[in-house]
Order: C-alpha cells, then structure tokens, then sequence
C-alpha cells in the first residue's frame, strides 16, 4: 500500500507542496507564491536574475520537483524561469537555454534529468509567448564530483572548480542563457560559464529560478 501512496504522490501530488493541504501539488491559495518575481540578483557579467526567492511555496516547488520528482510541478516553475530569462536577457537573438546539469548518480537516483526538463519546458513556455528559444544541453559534470548540498561556499568553489565540461557549443547565432533552479553562492553558474568560455562561447546571461538572499548555502 505505501508504495501505491508514493506512486499516486508522485503522479498526482496530494497534498499541496506549499501547506500540505489535501489535494492538487500547489493549492489554490499556494499558487500565488508561483507568479514570477524576477529581480537582477547580480550585476555580472554574466548578470544574474532570479524569478523568486528561495523560501516559502517555490523552494518547496523547487525541492518537490528536483528532489521527489512531482512533476506536476514543472509548468509553473517553467513560467518562472521563463519570466527570469526575460528580465536578464536583453539580446534580439534567439535564445539557446543550457542548463547547469545534475550529477549523472542524482539523475539516477531521481529516475529523471530534472533541469534538462525544466529547461525544454522553459524554452517551450517562451516559444508560446513569441520568442524563439530552444534548450541546448551541451554541459556535463565531470566524474568524481560530490553533491553541493550541504558544503560550504569555499568547498563548493573548489569542487566545481573545472567540473563541468562542455561536450559540444550550443547551437551558433543564438544568445547563450545559463539555467538553473537556485542560485546560491554563483558557483555552479559560474563554473557552468566556465566552461562554455572553454568553448570560447560567451553566456549573455544567468537564469534561475529562485535566488538565497543572503549568498549561505540553500540547506
Ligand atoms: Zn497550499
């Protein structure tokens, strides 16, 4: 039986992510913390915008889709990446979105490439409101790399250093913007820009979902 209830869970979402409450993945009351925000959270270059903060209904829609796969979930957090994307890419070309990837045991693990998704979707959701755009996941994570969660900043600075890898550019002639679903540090966004310049591909802009507001560790 509790297998079942998980499964259901996963499919339909139950409860709210947001209260808990019986019933849709994100409750009607819960939705508002959904409608995108999106504020410049660094300068750059690359700048940095964030659809959110990391706090409240959307770092529990952000944890319920990375981490439990509530894929429900993904629609709105596409709207809000999308509006981010919006706000920091100011650049007439189309658009290639390339998201930071997950380590290849987390995509294991989690039965799904939660950022690959979220960033087709993304590109989709900005296709309908008439801008071209197209995800283009070109970047890996070397081997041997740990999870972020729970190292400190230096740590993670360290462990990132060099960790992704880009496989292929993205395609030519279009503005390139980094995805991902929280910005904590920048280290991940950085080392994802990283190693596009290895490609000597220059990222116009950082997108994310949800932003920490004061730079410490997301948990
Ligand atoms: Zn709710």
């Amino acid at each position: 039986m509790r297998l079942i209830h998980a499964a259901t869970d996963l499919v339909l979402g139950t409860a709210c992510v947001g209260c808990d409450r019986p019933g849709p993945a994100v409750c009607e009351a819960c939705a508002a913390g959904l409608v995108p925000r999106p504020r410049t959270v660094r300068d750059g270059p690359p700048p940095v915008a964030a659809a959110g903060d990391y706090a409240g209904v959307l770092r529990e829609a952000v944890v319920g889709y990375k981490e439990h796969g509530v894929l429900v979930l993904r629609d709105p957090l596409a709207r809000c990446l999308a509006a981010a994307v919006v706000h920091v890419c100011r650049d007439d070309r189309p658009l290639a979105l390339v998201p930071v990837p997950s380590r290849r045991s987390a995509v294991r693990e989690r039965g799904h490439d939660a950022l690959a998704d979220l960033a087709r979707r993304t590109a989709r959701r900005l296709r309908e409101v008439g801008v071209d755009a197209r995800a283009a996941p070109v970047l890996r994570q070397r081997s041997g790399v740990r999870d972020q969660a729970g190292l400190a900043r230096a740590e993670r600075l360290h462990n990132l250093d060099h960790a992704l890898v880009a496989r292929r550019a993205p395609p030519p002639g279009r503005a390139v913007v980094v995805v991902d679903d929280v910005v904590t540090s920048g280290a991940s966004a950085a080392a994802a820009v990283a190693a596009l310049a290895a490609r000597d591909v220059r990222a116009a802009a950082v997108a994310v979902v949800a932003a920490t507001r004061s730079g410490h560790p997301a948990r």
